[in-house]
């Protein structure tokens, strides 16, 4: 298929999710375009959930354009923290990712010795149109630990603290590759695939 008819539209702004997204959808029928190719206004993310905010995220992209919409929503949870950054890792700190990953390991100094547990959620919505009363939802989810240092240069966000195994390494120590296959948005990105094929 050409033409507009197969393209659906990443509501997502943030570059280091849409490389991931795109590069796991790629061999699939969907023809992903990011919602600033279109000028789509951001959507405001005042749910509650992860899941709302991904829907609230694919409708805006939706009626925006017109278009069938993809939108993500993922954050860290960190139990220890009362599930915090949660649906607020983006702008946890109000500033850029290093902020975030400082405010993060201030706000762990207190709990010295406790659980460090954290997961990463990622929840992914398509629909067909803005009033699509059947979304396709997939969610996933990649367990891990705090560190108390970060290391690592790749990835984005909180990786360069999110400890991914026994070994200590971080996810921002893993290739592109590795992450997909255990990261939380390879995960939903692979139900999504399965959810799309029937
Ligand atoms: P969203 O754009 O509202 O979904 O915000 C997601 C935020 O969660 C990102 O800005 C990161 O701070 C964090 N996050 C989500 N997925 C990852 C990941 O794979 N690695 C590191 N941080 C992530």
């Amino acid at each position: 298929m050409t033409g507009s008819n197969n393209i659906t539209v990443l509501a997502s702004g943030n570059l280091g999710k849409l490389k991931e997204l795109q590069a796991a959808m790629s061999d699939t029928g969907l023809k992903l375009q990011p919602q600033s190719d279109f000028a789509v206004p951001e959507a405001e993310e005042d749910g509650l959930t992860f899941v709302e905010n991904a829907l609230k995220k694919a409708r805006n992209a939706a009626l925006h354009t017109g278009l069938p919409a993809l939108a993500d929503d993922s954050g860290l949870v960190v139990p220890a923290l009362g599930g915090a950054p949660g649906i607020h890792s983006a702008r946890f700190s109000g500033q850029g990712d290093t902020q975030n990953n400082e405010k993060l390991l201030q706000e762990m100094l207190p709990l010295h010795g406790q659980d460090r547990k954290a997961w990463f959620v990622c929840v992914l919505v398509k629909i067909a149109s803005a009033n699509d009363p059947t979304p396709i939802i997939a969610e996933g989810y990649w367990h891990g630990h705090i560190a108390k240092l970060p290391s690592g240069t790749s990835g984005f966000g909180y990786d360069p603290l999110f400890q991914v195994d026994e070994s200590g390494r971080t996810a921002a120590q893993l290739s592109r590759a590795e992450k997909q296959a255990l990261s939380h948005r390879g995960q939903a990105v692979r139900i999504l695939r399965q959810k799309l094929e029937h």
